[in-house]
């Protein structure tokens, strides 16, 4: 089948009066947006509660879908037949010929499912639905309704145009990112700070992110290895700005005047107080990490709140619940999985304590910055100053 249409699925139950047309607007830019790296014209418009996407001349039908399936606020998308009313008779043929092509000499039980948004059409629902089903019963044998459980649900909305669809494929749920303002992303190489992007950014949240490098002790290779995360992240979030902040002086200071033991939750404080200053400077709400409690040493509940303790935006910490596998698996789903294991150095593991602190006590912990006093300031505001930022699309 040429399909030339389709028809966008989004929740519609949460949304209602204003915030629908701002949710369906936002919804409209990100399918536009995603749509702009497949090859093909498209066109994206709203109609009647309805989102439509038309494609004119050559298009690849997977890849569009595929592209689709990354657009978060979607949970459907059909591929439709459109076509224009020309009586009764006319439609119940194009339907015949829609389930001939579809499921050609098949044995399925069906339903039709009719809808009028144009009151005035001369049937109503009820009738469309008997007369459309005699009409498919007539022509192939091997096809019954069932109104229960069907296999098929033949649906005929009829509109301007009518449409008409019997496939669902599955959308990736959440609200269209930029209805939910932007929170910054500690982003670092491993598996679990990609999904916590994805899954804020599936509550429709823009992403922007900082990655804490420590050459020459981390290579250009991790560098790029973050950069190619922030990439997948970005196909379902869009784009993203990465902030490259060079951390190594900062470590080496940490290591120098503090206890190793506490060297992996003071560096962490001082990660968390860097990204809050970008978050603050872009208009971010909130910070995100991958953390999960009791993953390692520096997320027991102690090292979280030790950690928590210098931020004063919220920080959302979406995976805090899940064990790892449970994390593993988003990650495969959002094909990050294969990126995130390819073995390059962390800042974190380089510097890390043969014995780190599990149980921190925060005012140990504050005693021991306190001796970074003297020079602390000056390399933040130079960490600061010397950010790169890439914008990945
Ligand atoms: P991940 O798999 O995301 O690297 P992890 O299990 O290695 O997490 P940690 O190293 O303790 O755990 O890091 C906890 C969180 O701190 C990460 O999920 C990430 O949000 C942030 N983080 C850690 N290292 C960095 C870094 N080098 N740059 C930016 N953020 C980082
Ligand atoms: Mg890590």
């Amino acid at each position: 089948m040429d399909y030339r249409t389709f028809l966008i699925k989004y929740g519609e139950i949460a949304i209602k009066g204003k915030n629908r047309y701002l949710f369906e607007d936002a919804l409209v830019r990100r399918i536009r947006h995603a749509l702009l790296k497949v090859e093909g014209s498209f066109t994206v418009r709203k109609e009647q509660g309805r989102i439509f996407v038309d494609c004119e001349g050559y298009y690849d039908f997977d890849e569009t879908v595929s592209a689709l399936q990354k657009v978060f606020g979607i949970v459907g998308i059909c591929p439709v037949v459109v076509t224009d009313d020309h009586g009764f008779e006319q439609l119940a043929k194009e339907v015949v010929s829609y389930m001939g092509e579809v499921y050609p000499n098949q044995e399925l039980t069906f339903k039709v499912d009719a809808r009028r948004a144009r009151k005035n059409y001369p049937k109503t629902s009820m009738e469309i639905n008997a007369d459309l089903g005699e009409a498919v019963l007539d022509a192939f044998p091997n096809m019954k309704v069932d109104v229960h459980h069907p296999q098929v649900m033949l649906s005929v909305e009829i509109r301007e145009r009518i449409y008409i669809y019997s496939t669902i494929l599955p959308g990736a749920g959440g609200m269209p990112v930029g209805t939910n303002g932007k929170a910054m992303l500690l982003l670092s190489g491993g598996i679990d700070s990609p999904v916590a992007g994805y899954m804020i950014a599936k509550r429709g949240v823009e992403i922007d992110a900082v990655y804490f490098h420590a050459p020459p002790y981390t290579s250009d290779r991790a560098k790029q290895k973050v950069v190619d995360l922030a990439k997948i992240v970005a196909q379902y979030s869009g784009p993203i700005r990465l902030h490259v902040v060079n951390f190594t002086d900062i470590q080496l200071y940490i290591y120098e005047k503090c206890p190793h033991e506490e060297l992996t939750i003071i560096m962490r404080r001082y990660m968390m107080r860097i990204a809050e200053h970008f978050a603050q400077e872009n208009n971010c709400l909130g910070l995100i990490t991958g953390e999960s409690i009791g993953q390692v040493a520096s997320q027991t509940m102690q090292s979280l709140a030790a950690t928590n303790d210098v931020c004063t935006l919220p920080v959302y910490r979406p995976l805090i619940g899940f064990d790892k596998q449970e994390i593993v698996d988003v990650s495969v789903k959002i094909d990050a999985y294969e990126t995130s294991i390819l073995p390059f150095e962390d800042c974190c593991t380089i510097f890390v304590a043969k014995h780190p602190v599990t149980k921190p006590n925060l005012n140990v912990i504050r005693r021991s910055e306190e001796k970074l006093s003297e020079k602390i300031d000056e390399l933040v505001k130079t960490a600061i100053e010397t950010t790169e930022v890439v914008t990945v699309e």
